[in-house]
Order: C-alpha cells, then structure tokens, then sequence
C-alpha cells in the first residue's frame, strides 16, 4: 500500500513532537508535496551536498535531517546559493526535505539524547533537563554503567560506540577516575554541566565544549567531561529513528543511514598516538 509524505510526516512528528521544540528553532517540512508517494527514507545529521547526492543515488523520496538546513528566515531559495541549490537538487529528484532538531533531542525513547544513552550502554537513564509535563522527555540524559570502569575505558568505549572522528574523543580528568554515573548530552551541551554536576554524574560526554568552563569544572572537582564530535553524538539517533519509522509505517517504506557522518573536520596534526 501506498505511503504519501504526508502519512511519514504524521509518524515522524508522532514520535518528534513540534511542540517539544525550541520556540527559536525551524523544524518540520522545508521542501516536499505532502500528497506525493514515498518509498525510501534517509536519515542524515546536516542536509549537506553529499547527503543530497545520497539521497539522490538511492532514489529516497525524503531527507530527514536533524539539523535544519535553514534556521534563520531567507527571502528565497536561488540556485545559486549553496543552500537554495541543494532545494533545487531535493525538488528536482522528487525527494522532500524533514527536519526534528530540539524536538528529536527531547523526544522520550527515540530521541536523540535517548539514543546516545543507549548506546553506551547506560540504565535507568532520565533526562537531565525534563520537558514540562510530558514524562521521559527533555534534554540530556543521566544514567548509570553496567559496572564501574576508569575515566580511560570509558572514553574508549565512547571512541568504540560512536563512528570514527578526526578529532576522537576528548578527556578532561584524571583517567584513573572511576566513573559510574554517566551524563550525556547530544550535540552542544555544555550548558548542562551544572545539571550533570548536580545529578551526580561521574562524567558528562557531549559536543563543542569551551575551554574555561572545562577548566573551570576540573577546579571545583565536577564531573569529568568527555567530548566527542557534534555529528557523533547524534549519529546513534539516526539508525533508532529510521527503524522506528520503519516499524511505525509497518514496513511500507524503506529506510536508509547516511553513509558517512557529516562532521566536518577532516584531520588531526601534531598528536602520534
Ligand atoms: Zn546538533
């Protein structure tokens, strides 16, 4: 039976709820004709060219991305400007363009967040910042290791569980450290430092993190701060959420993972391991 763009929509917004997303952000449909059929859905980090030359390749009638290709108001999508071009590339191909940012970080159970606490490996884990009145949901996540393991093995089973980075994994504390309570934050989230310290966490792994408040955290004896590729630490949410889907439309699409993460370093000098 046929699925329309339409009834993928309502599954993926069933699951990544509009109203759990930040008011400054731009989530939902950008591009896509809400009566046309889909087939195959790919699930990508950041709509870039090369995610729209897959999306192409595979012939996928819908790009869901997490980060929004627009996120500032724009008064047009010309073809030569990088963004309105891969616009054009999407609409040419017949492929739409979906976009649950904030909304997939809260979202309980196939969220972002969710996903890079599963994959470590952590139980019983609860956000570190709930959403107002819906359970289970909101950002970060705090949760507990099978077992007890040093600062060192937990950053490489971070480095183990997560795709391969130019920039690796990233330790600040003493690698001797025991760590059990592991917060966890997709993308940005060195805002939640104060939440992981006052959760108890052992060490909060996340993205993009500054250097004064790492440093700062090591002074007051904080948790210990693990920080992995921005791409990284939401790419365990694309295969959670293309599954999810999958089972949600009772397998009458088909779904696909970008093939590569889209974290844009390239390369690391300076440090032989
Ligand atoms: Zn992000």
């Amino acid at each position: 039976m046929t699925v329309l763009l339409g009834d993928v929509i309502t599954a993926l917004e069933a699951r990544y709820d509009p109203a759990l997303a930040e008011p400054w952000d731009a989530v939902g449909l950008v591009c896509g004709d809400r009566s046309e059929p889909v087939r195959r859905v790919l699930f990508a980090v950041d709509p870039t060219a090369a995610v729209v030359d897959e999306v192409i390749a595979a012939g996928a009638g819908l790009l869901v991305t997490h980060h929004p290709l627009f996120l500032t108001p724009v008064h047009g999508v010309p073809a030569d400007d990088p963004k309105g071009r891969l616009v054009h590339r999407l609409v040419r191909a017949g492929a739409g363009l979906f976009v649950a940012h904030t909304n997939a970080d809260r979202a309980p159970g196939t969220g972002v967040n969710a996903a890079l606490a599963d994959v470590l490996g952590l139980t019983g884990a609860v956000p570190l910042e709930p959403a107002a009145g819906v359970p289970g949901a909101g950002l970060g996540r705090v949760g507990e290791l099978p077992a007890p393991m040093s600062l060192r093995d937990f950053a490489a089973l971070a480095a183990r569980v997560l795709p391969a980075t130019a920039g690796g994994v990233r330790v600040a504390g003493d690698p001797a450290r025991t760590v059990r309570r592991v917060a966890v934050c997709g993308g940005s989230g060195g805002s939640l430092l104060p939440a992981a310290a006052a959760a108890g966490a052992d060490v909060l792994l996340t993205s993009d993190l500054k250097h004064h408040p790492v440093s700062d955290a090591l002074e007051v004896d904080g948790p210990a701060l693990c920080d992995v590729a921005h791409a990284a630490s939401e790419w365990p949410w694309l295969a959670v959420a293309a599954e999810a889907l999958r089972r949600d439309l009772d397998d009458r699409v088909a779904v696909q993972v970008a093939a590569g993460t889209t974290d844009p370093w390239v390369f690391r000098a300076g440090q032989e391991s």
